[in-house]
């Protein structure tokens, strides 16, 4: 219901009236006191959640939240998948309405009203509606207005082919576009083509919608490889990925215009000179705290101009709480402050808020994980914890380990190789880890998010109890791998190598493939010295001979073999060390480094 376009709200101002005793944990509200007045800026994932819980802490307390777009708590997060046709329903994607959540929560949706300033003096919003601007006075006030588009410096992106995708208005464009191009399609004529500018999450998932639709895809991405919050080492398997589906890659570079007719195709023209035709552009290249409410009423701001917030959400105003997208959140390892602009801790900062503004115990904010993950076609990609790049960048110490196993026992169908990254520190403490494969992932992520929250070691994670049988995972889960050869690194039992060290190693060790001699024709390092482990033992002499007193850099194709062949030279006192992921891993990193395939 909209309200009376007065200034002020008379309600409002009622409930308003001041302080009052707030019942505490499961505490019954003294009979009389006047209700709590909470207004909450922004109807989606944090202002929903706090809105939500605020009404089950409090049934008595008047709860108002203004939603300056059309649309509440719709899943944002399902608006790829309704593109792509496979949420058929665009109604799934509207989980209530202002109409829904009056009936079931007894919750004061205004749709349509933005609110344009806090007075915080007088404990007040000022608000633009349908009808006019008004009033709103404030016990507490919840600020979750989100994220802003970065826009980036691209010529003619006020075109009409040009889109985005973040709000339910957005979608109902792009579909409405997607669906014209599909209908207007000559018979036998090539597939429309779009280009998608950002491969990040929501990108790729862009990506991945417009190809399942049937068009043809170009992917501009700035960073020198797709998702660029993934290892290097990783993201290759993602770009094949994509050129698999037939989406043409330009990482490297950036978009720089769009030029076209108005209401025909556009041209898009990247940094480097290349000029991609398209009939529709998808611009989607990352989000910028959208504080501006909060710097306009002084509230202390905080890395990248987020909102600073303590452990309870609670901002440098004592009467003003703020969550999600908009607030700052130190990195769990690193210690960094940034953003992290994500539905999961953004929905639990939401619950946490309300607590802290019903006078309900709270569960302090922990330091953000940045667990993430993405689906590109038939591969996932996920991430917690600290990337090695920001491992480098605050200068932690840590080794890496690579290793991919498969994401069950190899011996039943259909087991698929995953390809594990993580870190760690000296003492053996877990910082990071990154997956990608096409089975198994999301499981696997998730049980190191959770060793990561726990603060667990290589040896906690060597122990971890999973379950297993052949359908779901091995008698040694990937999880327990990671967790053996990060103890064998940590304790010297394995030193190991890295395929970025690879420029150096050549220089000064004796590098030993311990593949076999069809796998060393196939591809392999100029100059390596190949000797089958099988045959290792017999050969140590010649192997010592070649060495000539340098080092010994094994590899074989995953690490394991060479793991095998690196304990037995280091017995024979050959200073032996293993390549990290093996010829797997190299060759993502380092494809110029493979020597031209050989015929034996
Ligand atoms: P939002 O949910 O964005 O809500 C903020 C609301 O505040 C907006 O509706 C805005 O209109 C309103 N608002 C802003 N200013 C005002 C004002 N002055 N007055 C009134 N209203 C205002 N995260 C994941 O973890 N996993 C995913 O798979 C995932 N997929 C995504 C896919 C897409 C397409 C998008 C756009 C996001 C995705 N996210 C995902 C991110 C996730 O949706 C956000 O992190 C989360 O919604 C942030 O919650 P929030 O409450 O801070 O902001």
């Amino acid at each position: 219901m909209a309200p009376a376009p007065t200034t002020p709200d008379p309600s409002a101002d009622a409930a308003a009236s001041g302080t009052h005793p707030r019942p505490h944990d499961g505490a019954v509200a003294p009979a009389g006191a006047a209700p709590r007045s909470i207004v909450v800026v922004g109807g989606v994932a944090g202002g929903m959640s706090a809105a939500a819980r605020a009404r089950r802490l409090d049934e008595h307390a008047r709860i108002v939240v203004l939603e300056q777009g059309e649309y509440v708590s719709f899943a944002n997060c399902g608006l790829p998948y309704h593109l792509s046709g496979e949420i058929e329903q665009r109604e799934a994607l509207l989980l209530h309405t202002p109409e829904s959540l009056a009936r079931t929560l007894r919750l004061d949706v205004r749709t349509r009203h933005r609110v344009t300033a806090i007075d915080r003096v007088r404990r007040e919003v000022s608000v633009v509606g349908p009808e006019g601007p008004y009033r709103l006075g404030y016990d507490a006030l919840l600020l979750a207005p989100g994220a802003e588009p970065v826009v980036p410096p691209i010529d003619g992106l006020d075109h009409p082919a040009v889109h985005s995708l973040r709000t339910v208005p957005d979608l109902d464009a792009l579909q409405a576009a997607v669906g014209e191009l599909l209908r207007n399609r000559p018979d036998g004529s090539e597939a429309p083509r779009a280009v998608v500018v950002g491969a990040g999450f929501i990108g790729l998932e862009a990506v991945e919608a417009l190809v399942t639709r049937g068009l043809h895809v170009d992917l501009v991405e700035l960073a020198d490889h797709v998702l660029p919050p993934l290892d290097p080492e990783l993201a290759p398997l993602l770009a094949e990925e994509l050129a698999a589906h037939g989406v043409g890659l330009h990482t490297g570079v950036s978009a720089t215009a769009v030029t076209g007719a108005p209401h025909g195709p556009v041209t898009v023209t990247l940094s480097d000179g290349t000029v991609l035709p398209a009939h529709l552009v998808v611009v989607n290249v990352g989000v910028r705290p959208a504080s501006g409410l909060a710097a306009a009423a002084g509230l202390e701001l905080g890395a990248r101009g987020a909102i600073r917030v303590d452990a309870d959400q609670r901002t440098s105003d004592p009467h003003i709480w703020a969550v999600g997208d908009a607030v700052e959140v130190r990195q769990a390892v690193t210690g960094a402050l940034g953003t992290v602009p994500l539905a999961g801790p953004a929905n639990r900062q939401g619950r946490r808020a309300a607590d802290s503004m019903c006078g309900h115990r709270t569960t302090p904010q922990q330091p953000v994980l940045g667990t993430a993950i993405v689906r590109v076609f038939g591969l996932t990609a996920a991430v917690t914890g600290a990337s090695q790049a920001a491992l480098r960048s605050a200068g932690i110490t840590h080794e890496v380990v690579h290793i991919h196993p498969s994401h069950h026992a190899g011996y039943f169908p259909g087991a698929e190789q995953i390809h594990l990254v993580a870190s760690f520190a000296p003492d053996g403490r877990l910082l990071g880890a990154q997956a990608v494969g096409r089975a198994g992932v999301d499981k696997r992520i998730d049980v190191l998010a959770t060793a990561l929250r726990a603060g667990m070691t290589a040896d906690d994670l060597a122990e971890l109890e999973l379950a297993y049988a052949p359908p779901y995972g091995s008698a040694k889960d990937p999880v327990n791998m990671l967790g053996f050869v990060a103890q064998n690194v940590l304790d010297g039992t394995m030193p190991q190598w890295q395929a970025g060290e690879l420029d150096d190693v050549r220089a000064h060790a004796l590098v030993l493939d311990v593949r076999s001699p069809e796998e060393y024709a196939a591809g392999h390092l100029e100059g390596a010295l190949l000797v089958p482990h099988t045959e290792l033992r017999d050969r140590i002499a010649e192997i010592r001979a070649a060495a000539a007193g340098r080092p010994v850099a094994v590899h074989c194709a995953s690490g394991v073999r060479s793991y095998l062949a690196t304990r037995i030279l280091r017995g024979e006192g050959i200073d032996a060390r293993n390549l990290s992921g093996g010829w797997l891993t190299l060759t993502a990193l380092r494809p110029d480094a493979v020597a031209q395939p050989v015929t034996v």
